[in-house]
């Protein structure tokens, strides 16, 4: 494994933080894909650290015990906006920037700006596809999905189901998605793969488990690596289009003291929690599941507003 440093930031009073690069080096003649993961574009989202960390180690014992394996080069970006990382929030700290909104933009010189341009180029130029991993939000509770905007999701489908996801959702096209990073690789010919799951500031070892083995069977599959172990059987994911998702809502603002987990399939009229005033010792809303399908989204921070999300469901029919 080859580590290098891809961009250097200095600070004001402190060392530089630095965005490295791990590679494995194709080891065959005519080298197959390369094949690029990363992780931490936002720095509250911690598990794809987690699943860089652990296929590091995989491979790390791969390369000493048969280099040969290595048909293709597998570069990982465990941590590409230390800044953010470093305080454990989504945005890049003194900016306030969503460095994952600043993508293909025109450069406007700031040091977000100039982070992001780095970081695209360096991945256009070593990768033939790319998995970009991220978690939720402090909200939400998400099952391992893959989300694919309809436009790439020819070339996408086949291998976001070679990765042992639950879920693919694919999403109509929208502006916001245009200054993403998967966005713009996507638009520029190099297939990328936005994984979600979990949520931020946590770890949940069996959601990331499930994706490393799905990477593993990525690179298997898309003949960068050549190996037998671990043997994976993987799961046909649920595919859903827009429509087949239905959202529920909170009808009232109050603590909401979920009665599910996701993963979970729910029948039509199936209760999931409770809207509560805990002022005034009363159950607002019951919250009952409209239809019957995959729960894969569930509001875990208790706090909760009029109208904001509390569950997504993956509706039966659209199976
Ligand atoms: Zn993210």
């Amino acid at each position: 494994m080859l580590s290098q440093c891809i961009f250097s930031v200095k600070t004001p009073v402190g060392p530089p933080v630095e965005i490295i690069r791990h590679t494995f080096a194709s080891q065959s003649p005519e080298p197959t894909k390369r094949v690029s993961l990363l992780a931490g574009l936002h720095g509250d989202e911690l598990e794809g650290l987690y699943i860089c960390h652990r296929l590091m180690q995989i491979l790390k014992n791969l390369e000493e015990q048969d280099a040969s394996a290595f048909k293709g080069e597998i570069n990982i970006y465990p941590a590409v906006n230390p800044q953010a990382l470093e305080t454990g929030t989504r945005l890049w700290p003194f900016f306030s920037t969503d460095i994952n909104r600043t993508f293909g933009k025109t450069n406007t010189g700031s040091l977000p700006d100039e982070t992001s341009r780095t970081l695209l180029e360096d991945l256009k130029s070593n990768s033939d596809l790319v998995v970009d991993i991220h978690s939720s939000n402090l909200h939400l509770m998400e099952l391992p999905q893959i989300r694919i905007i309809k436009n790439f999701e020819k070339k996408l489908l086949p291998l976001a189901k070679l990765c042992n996801v639950d879920l693919i959702w694919v999403h109509p096209h929208a502006e916001i998605f245009e200054s993403t990073l998967g966005y713009n690789l996507n638009q520029a010919q190099i297939p990328t793969l936005v994984i979600e799951t979990g949520i931020c500031l946590r770890i949940n070892k069996n959601h990331c488990a499930q994706i490393v083995l799905g990477l593993l069977n990525l690179l298997r599959q898309t003949g960068a690596l050549d190996t037998d172990e671990p043997q994976v059987n993987i799961a046909e994911p649920r595919v859903v289009q827009p429509e087949g998702v239905t959202m529920i809502q909170a009808g009232d603002a109050g603590l909401f003291i979920k009665q599910a987990e996701v993963g979970q399939r729910v029948t039509e009229g199936e209760k999931m929690g409770d809207l509560i005033d805990p002022i005034a010792g009363q159950v607002l809303e019951e919250i009952r599941s409209p239809c019957s399908g995959l729960l894969f989204t569930l509001r875990e921070h208790p706090l909760t507003a009029k109208g904001a999300p509390l569950a997504r469901i993956a509706t039966e029919e659209s199976a």
